[in-house]
């Protein structure tokens, strides 16, 4: 055989045997991802902290970043969720399983809260196969919420305990339970109450929307301050005193305005309509640096972003003067986004679990 033709054999024979190396190794890489992930390995960083995983850290308007409104908090070995929006799928993106979830607390209504609760009680189901429902916690009118996703899920949990036995899928524990509440007094009203953690509620100011609340959430000396969806709000000043981080919604009134001009400038009078109107019932980046501030709060995580904020440039621009009013840490969520409190030493750090 010619030489040449002995090394071209080679080098062919060295090439296949380079792919099936790097298959096996691709393997390995990806077996042990798998045997993470069943295991939960990624909740290990958040041992000793009281922290949350934004899921969901978006509104009703489209943003590839940024899913409808859901958060996670964890507390020892407790991880309970902040409104149930299609922010519930990243939750198994990030490796963290929904079969952990056992309480939800909703602050509203609106759509980009609350439409994948069903989802949610599916995923629980099957991930954990445990034998109890779903607890919904959320104002007046949860009930009906609840009612009305166990009644569309009907069909899918008896083709679920037919395929994989009731035994797999015990049949209570593919459905929610609500734990409806009145609408808090001013000193706010204690939802939750267990292994240390304790869960108060507050009425906040979404009007129209009614009710509305926010949620404190304290563990082992340290607190997390949910604002929900509010117009700027003392009463979420007031619960957040003394936290440790504050979770507050967030609406850029100059880049909203933008969209209405154009929308203005294209004839299209709807557009202009609804973004004038969302104006009065959020919080703009500064008002809620200024809660923040008021608050004394070392950390502010800015959540439920309005508009979309695609290119770093409206990033800037959505922070602008927010440095100015609050002396503290400031960080703009998207979905992954995390932020941990160190129980024993109390130092805040943050990252994200998907990019
Ligand atoms: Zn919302
Ligand atoms: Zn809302």
């Amino acid at each position: 055989m010619p030489v040449v033709k002995v090394v071209i054999a080679v080098v062919i024979l060295a090439g296949v045997a380079v792919f099936a190396f790097q298959d096996q190794l691709v393997n390995k890489f990806i077996n042990k991802r798998i045997a993470e992930r069943l295991n939960g390995v990624v909740l290990q960083q958040f041992t000793n902290t009281l922290s949350v995983v934004i899921c969901g850290a978006g509104s009703p308007i489209p943003d590839p970043q940024r899913s409808g409104s859901c958060a996670l908090v964890i507390a020892g070995d407790q991880v309970l969720m902040i409104d149930a929006g299609s922010g519930v799928s990243q939750v198994s993106a990030m490796g963290i399983s929904l079969g952990l979830v056992d309480n939800v607390f909703l602050t509203h209504f609106h759509s980009d809260h609350i439409n994948s609760l069903g989802e949610l009680m599916t995923q629980r189901w099957a991930n954990s196969g445990k034998d109890f429902p779903l607890a919904v916690h959320g104002p007046n009118g949860t009930n009906t919420i609840v009612n009305g996703f166990n009644m569309a899920y009907g069909s899918d949990r008896s083709y679920r305990e037919a395929h994989h036995t009731t035994a797999v899928m015990p049949p209570q524990g593919g459905l929610a339970q609500a734990h409806a509440f009145k609408l808090p007094p001013a000193e706010g009203l204690v939802v939750l109450e267990k292994s240390g953690l304790k869960v108060t509620a507050f009425a906040v100011d979404h009007s129209p929307v009614d009710p509305a609340v926010g949620y404190k959430f304290e563990y082992q000396g340290h607190s997390l301050v949910f604002s929900g969806d509010t117009a700027k709000s003392l009463v979420v000043q007031k619960f957040a005193k003394g936290s440790d981080v504050l979770i507050h919604e967030a609406l850029s009134t100059p880049i909203v305005n933008m969209i209405t001009t154009v929308a203005s400038q294209e004839n299209k009078p709807r557009v202009v309509k609804i973004t004038q109107d969302i104006l009065d019932y959020h919080t703009s980046p500064v008002e809620a640096a200024q809660v923040a501030q008021g608050a004394n709060v070392p950390f502010l995580l800015f959540s439920h972003i309005v508009p979309q904020l695609p290119i770093n440039n409206l990033k800037k621009r959505f922070v602008e003067g927010v440095a100015d009013a609050y002396d503290g840490e400031f960080s703009i969520a998207q979905d992954g986004s995390f932020v941990s409190i160190d129980l024993k030493d109390g130092s805040i750090s943050h990252g994200d679990l998907l990019n």
